[in-house]
């Protein structure tokens, strides 16, 4: 469920911090959270923060930022986390069970940061709670979008985009003229193999695959950017975030990553968001809203810019593209065994196990040997995502 666009502004300067919990707070998204909580000590307090293996960078952010809790998903490291954070008064936790807990205590906003379907336990705690969520982590909502969807109605959660596209969707889709949306175009960068010919796609190294001409991320984004199964599972999250139909959603590619996606109104118009590539953007816009603040990064200059470029997505040569958007026409349990798939197959393209074209190859055998269904609730999302990991 989306925040109604006429809700009260969250917090005159003389009202109490807005609390914000960090779920992933030692990666890429979890540095732009804290870059915004930095330019805005009075706006915002740190609740929480969680990561999953980086406990000295945890204990870094958590001495810097003073949250009341921060937990550690690889128990393993417990120990190391209770010692860092001695004599501070912040309380140390340990495992999946206290990144939950984490994710349903109070608070004002929760970003959800984590990387994957890993994820979605977390999410699901925090949407339980009736929090608002700025999500990055999409992963959940294309692996289990339903279920997402209406857990927020029933709880009375709120759902703010934090990817950049859904971001700039989220702010220029007018709510009251949602019968006149004709469709919602995504951009998508192209990535570092944008022009490169297909025959020499098989040999990329994930060093090559990993350096994004425009935005600096996490390893896992990076490798879908280049594949641009980034921009699929975008197609299957936009459709849960603004429930619009596939055939309303739409890609173009826009390798200067300056537009940052259009909605199409019957008017003819197109309004657009658009803003120089940094996630500090739509991490702000997201805490702030209804509010904006302000940020120091360089700005837009469009006459040092030139030219913006714009073509049809390639999907003989992309075919990450075309599984997603089968996955999200067939829907069911199709965008999770997608989802699995991929995720089993870049960590294998990063640890150097399987080329880069056997990601997609990966991908489409777990489609083809699946049959959709309708997923019954969670236990059964994370049955599925666990079997589609072991065989493919
Ligand atoms: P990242 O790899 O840099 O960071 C991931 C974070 O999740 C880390 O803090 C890590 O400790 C935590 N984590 C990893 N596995 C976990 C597990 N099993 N349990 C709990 N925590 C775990 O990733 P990122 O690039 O920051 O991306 C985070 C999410 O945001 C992804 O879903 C990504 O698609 C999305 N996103 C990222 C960007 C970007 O610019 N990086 C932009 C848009 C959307
Ligand atoms: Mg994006």
């Amino acid at each position: 469920m989306l925040p109604a666009r006429q809700s009260a502004p969250y917090a005159t300067p003389s009202e109490a911090p807005k609390r914000v919990t960090i779920l992933g707070a030692t990666g890429s998204v979890g540095q732009a959270t804290f870059r915004v909580l930095a330019a805005h000590p009075g706006h915002f307090a740190c609740e929480a923060i969680t990561a999953q293996e980086n406990v000295d960078r945890l204990i870094d952010l958590a001495r810097q930022y003073r949250p009341k809790l921060a937990v550690i998903g690889n128990t393993a490291h417990y120990a190391v986390l209770r010692e860092g954070l001695a004599g501070t008064g912040i309380e140390a936790a340990a495992g999946a069970e206290a990144i939950c807990e984490a994710a349903a205590n109070p608070t004002d906003i929760v970003m959800a940061a984590i990387v994957g379907l890993a994820g979605l336990r977390a999410v699901m705690c925090a949407v339980e709670a009736g929090h608002t969520i700025a999500l990055a982590n999409k992963e959940t909502l294309v692996g289990a979008g339903d279920l997402m969807m209406q857990a927020c109605k029933t709880h009375g959660a709120t759902l703010i985009p934090v990817d950049s596209e859904h971001s700039a969707i989220f702010q220029v889709l007018e709510p009251h003229n949602r019968e006149q949306v004709e469709k919602i175009t995504l951009t998508a960068s192209g990535g570092p193999f944008l022009n490169l010919p297909a025959e020499m796609l098989a040999n990329v190294t994930p060093k090559q695959a990993v350096a994004h001409p425009n935005w600096s991320m996490g390893a896992k984004i990076s490798v879908d950017s280049a594949t641009m199964m980034n921009k699929g599972l975008e197609l299957i999250e936009a459709h849960h975030l603004f429930a619009l139909l596939p055939d309303k959603l739409d890609v173009v590619v826009h390798p200067e990553s300056i537009i940052h996606s259009l909605v199409h109104y019957a008017d003819g118009s197109v309004l657009a968001q658009l803003g120089m590539p940094d996630m500090a953007t739509p991490v702000a816009c997201a805490l702030a809203w209804p509010r904006r603040i302000a940020l120091e990064i360089p700005r837009l200059d469009l006459a040092a810019i030139g030219a913006l470029h714009f073509s049809a997505p390639d999907e003989q040569r992309f075919p990450c593209l075309r599984l997603a958007r089968d996955a999200l026409q067939q829907g069911g349990s199709m965008p999770l065994v997608l989802n699995a798939a991929n995720e089993v197959a870049v960590a294998r393209f990063l640890a150097g196990e399987i080329g880069f074209t056997a990601i997609a190859e990966t991908v489409e055998s777990a489609m083809s040997r699946h049959k959709s269904c309708k997923i019954a609730g969670l236990e059964a999302v994370f049955a599925l995502d666990s079997e589609i990991r072991q065989t493919s």
